[in-house]
């Protein structure tokens, strides 16, 4: 029923539909555990021959309701919320690799991505090869080798605000026998939808705008349930094989389409455990309600933002795809036709210092680690998030010593540019 409605219908209603005197709002099942009458009843749970609740680290109905939200929204087959965008990612790739294999990712993305992928995934035994995502589909497929097992990129790269030819990417991982994982944390489902365009496993750091308000850190990871694991049997043995840590039970047999989420949730929760508090998963439910009436809003006041900055002399560069001579609008105008998100990232003339002045005299825009919130703020990443990243790694990340990362509200636009330019007068 919830595929045929829209996604702001969605956004409102999916994922709890209570029934006679249950209650209208979803409540938060606060309780580690969940009560059985027999032996036998739970004992099937654990052998995963029944599904049912039994112990929050691997599913609590609260968090289930949020994440087939989430899913519904992205159109996909089955989807998991985790603690954090950090945990989302990391499981979308561990759930697929183990020590001695290799994944292909875009260099401009997240930093706390980048750090994952290049330094703690590496300490695991997978490593990874950074490309340019505007490079050929050959010059791309060049960093394949016969171990890659998955190809990651961004919608909207943070913070270089580079958009991701998702067709080319998936046309590459499929060429190579691979899934496409991408980030879609900041165009939303509201925005696009990567599994339309032939992405196989989204990711989100809900944290941003589909909480909003800056209230709860979390993840999630979405399947689309379109990559043939089967196909490529060798490939995801952990997929395709028996699990001797679950009776010698295969996940692609058993599950069909739900063998992704479903692995992820009884082996890397089980034994992990980054899971979402269930007053976190009501709290970013209550986001989701509005997540259509506020992305409109973020691209709306972006635009604005954008186009005032663009023109303004003391101004050095703007990168925004809604600005007609940005690098992505092309781009922008495929995959993002109704907006990308309310980020964009600019530099002053005078560098680096005039841009960390022009910083400390905002005033409606606050200074904090974080983006993608209701409110308006700045952050300077190669003084803040990319910090720990090398002058060389800064660049291949696309972020230059000057970038100014602007998170533009849903205040009204005239405030956010009267702030900006107060600022810049200064
Ligand atoms: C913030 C962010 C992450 C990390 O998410 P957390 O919720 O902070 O762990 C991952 N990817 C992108 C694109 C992000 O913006």
């Amino acid at each position: 029923m919830e595929k045929k409605l829209k996604q702001g219908t969605l956004c409102v209603q999916a994922g709890w539909t209570p029934k006679k005197g249950e209650p209208r709002v979803l409540p938060i099942i606060q309780s580690t555990t969940f009560k059985y009458d027999t032996s036998e009843q739970m004992a099937k749970l654990f052998d995963l021959e029944e599904s049912g609740y039994f112990y929050t680290r691997l599913q609590n109905p609260t968090n289930d309701a949020v994440a087939a939200k989430i899913t519904a929204l992205e159109g996909g087959a089955a989807g998991m919320l985790t603690s954090s965008g950090q945990s989302a990612n990391f499981y979308a790739i561990f759930n697929i690799c183990s020590s001695g294999d290799h994944i292909v990712s875009a260099a401009a993305i997240y930093g706390g991505t980048y750090n994952l992928f290049a330094v703690t995934l590496k300490k695991l035994g997978i490593e990874t090869t950074f490309i340019d995502q505007d490079a050929s589909a050959d010059e791309i497929s060049k960093a394949f080798r016969p171990n890659t097992k998955a190809l990651f990129g961004e919608i909207i790269g943070n913070p270089g605000i580079a958009v991701l030819d998702i067709e080319k990417f998936a046309n590459i991982a499929h060429s190579h026998g691979v899934p496409l994982i991408v980030d879609n944390t900041f165009a939303t489902p509201i925005n696009c939808r990567p599994f339309e365009w032939g992405a196989d496993i989204v990711t989100h750091s809900t944290t941003k705008y589909m909480d909003g308000h800056a209230t709860n850190v979390g993840g999630a990871i979405v399947d689309s349930g379109n990559f043939d694991w089967d196909n490529y049997a060798d490939k995801f043995p952990g997929l395709t094989e028996p699990d001797e840590s679950y009776h010698g039970l295969t996940y692609t047999k058993a599950f069909g389409k739900g063998a992704y989420i479903t692995k992820a949730t009884a082996q890397l929760m089980r034994d992990l455990g980054a899971i979402q508090a269930p007053h976190n998963a009501f709290l970013l439910n209550m986001g989701l309600e509005t997540l259509h009436l506020r992305m409109p809003r973020h691209c709306e006041n972006a635009q604005k933002v954008a186009e005032y900055l663009d023109a303004h002399p003391k101004i050095a560069w703007v990168k925004y795809p809604g600005l007609k001579n940005d690098k992505y609008y092309t781009l922008g105008q495929k995959y993002l036709p109704h907006g990308s998100c309310g980020v964009l990232s600019f530099g002053l003339k005078g560098g680096r210092d005039e841009s960390i002045k022009f910083m400390d005299n905002l005033k409606l825009a606050a200074i904090v680690t974080h983006v993608a919130d209701a409110r308006t703020c700045v952050l300077h990443p190669a003084s803040h998030t990319h910090r720990q990243l090398s002058e060389e790694q800064l660049i291949e990340a696309g972020v230059a010593p000057d970038l100014i990362r602007l998170s533009v509200g849903i205040e009204d636009a005239e405030d956010i540019i009267a702030d900006i330019e107060q600022a810049l007068t200064k």
